[in-house]
């Protein structure tokens, strides 16, 4: 019997839809087996009900104020108990910079094995994860040879389904000790109302937007189909937003159902962080850029023509 543990995490006091679509994984790992749920936080009994509904049957709650901000020391000590506590034969968590950062300290903790950022999970004689290499210019599926098995699941990518179950909500008395740092205030720089790795609709921009101001129709058209905005990495550096937009290989990994790249060449760095979305629309001037190649979509046109043209259709439609 298989028994599956996902960290669910929680942000501006929801949990992150992520969560539901690892739950989501972990109900068609463990179909006959057991699924639990940890979430860390001074409220996160909050976030019960909602784990249940994607079929946590056991929720691990630790209630301490030293972890409503994620720390790598705080988390790490929480969830090493909550293993303890179950013993996990799965461990999953989503695939953002908590998870990222978390579940590589629990494997090497373990002595474990980490599949990272899955796109696609396959039980066949045992457990297949599918995962992008080589900045996703191709894939590989890797069958796991361990007795437990840790991985992140990339957000936004299989879709979360409703399990409703009656869980059992365990508190674990956890005490957070030597903490190396601890967070004492945090700064958000991104001011958009979606978060930017789990939107359904990404309107980026890139050196092509030309100036901070060049990027306002951009966030007018992501308001419009209720979507956040990105930026190439050529935007970032020339100053025209902050790079908690930077979408690519060494930025944030999206997967929206519809990507809009304005003014972006489409460099392979670029694609890293995009090219799995479902539908890429690309606008640019010059016909022979490279996202041309990758797009389903393609515009040749100026931006600041043709994102105006596209708002008006929307506030009409
Ligand atoms: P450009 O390549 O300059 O393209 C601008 C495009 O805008 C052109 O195609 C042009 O035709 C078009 N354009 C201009 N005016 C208009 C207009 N009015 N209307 C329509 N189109 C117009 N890049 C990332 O994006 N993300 C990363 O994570 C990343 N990581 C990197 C890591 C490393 C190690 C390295 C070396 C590079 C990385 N880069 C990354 C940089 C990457 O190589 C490219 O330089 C960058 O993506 C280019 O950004 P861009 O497409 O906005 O700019």
């Amino acid at each position: 019997m298989t028994k599956v543990l996902v960290l669910a995490e929680a942000k501006n006091g929801k949990l992150r839809s992520v969560s539901f679509e690892v739950l989501t994984v972990a109900s068609r790992l463990a179909a006959d087996g057991e699924i639990s749920a940890c979430v860390f936080g001074s409220d996160a009994e909050r976030h019960s009900k909602e784990l249940s509904k994607y079929g946590a049957q056991t929720i691990y709650i630790a209630e301490n104020e030293e972890l409503d901000d994620y720390t790598p020391d705080g988390y790490k000590q929480a969830l090493l108990e909550v293993i303890e506590e179950m013993n996990p034969d799965v461990i999953l968590t989503g695939h953002t910079s908590i998870g990222k950062d978390i579940l590589p300290r629990i494997a090497a903790r373990l002595d474990k094995a980490l599949f990272s950022d899955c796109i696609n999970i396959e039980t066949d004689d045992g457990i297949i994860f599918t995962r992008p290499i080589y900045s996703g210019k191709a894939y590989q599926k890797k069958k796991v040879h361990d007795d437990v098995v840790i991985a992140t699941i990339r957000p936004n990518n299989m879709e979360a389904v409703e399990n409703p179950v009656t869980a059992e909500i365990i508190k674990l008395p956890v005490t957070i000790t030597d903490l190396r740092a601890i967070v004492k205030e945090v700064v958000s720089k991104s001011n958009g109302k979606v978060d930017l790795a789990e939107a359904k609709v990404v309107v980026s921009g890139g050196r092509g937007v030309k100036s901070a101001k060049g990027f306002e129709p951009l966030q007018e058209l992501a308001g419009l189909l209720g979507g956040a905005v990105g930026a190439s990495r050529g935007a970032c550096d020339a100053n025209y937003c902050d790079y908690s937009l930077q979408i690519g290989q060494t930025g944030k990994v999206v997967t929206p159902d519809l990507y809009i790249a304005c003014g972006i060449s489409g460099a392979v760095q670029h694609l890293a962080g995009m090219s799995s979305s479902k539908v890429i629309v690309a606008i640019n001037k010059d016909p022979e850029a490279n996202i041309f190649q990758v797009c389903d979509y393609g515009i040749v046109g100026d931006l600041f023509e043709v994102v105006p043209l596209l708002i008006e259709e929307f506030k009409s439609a």
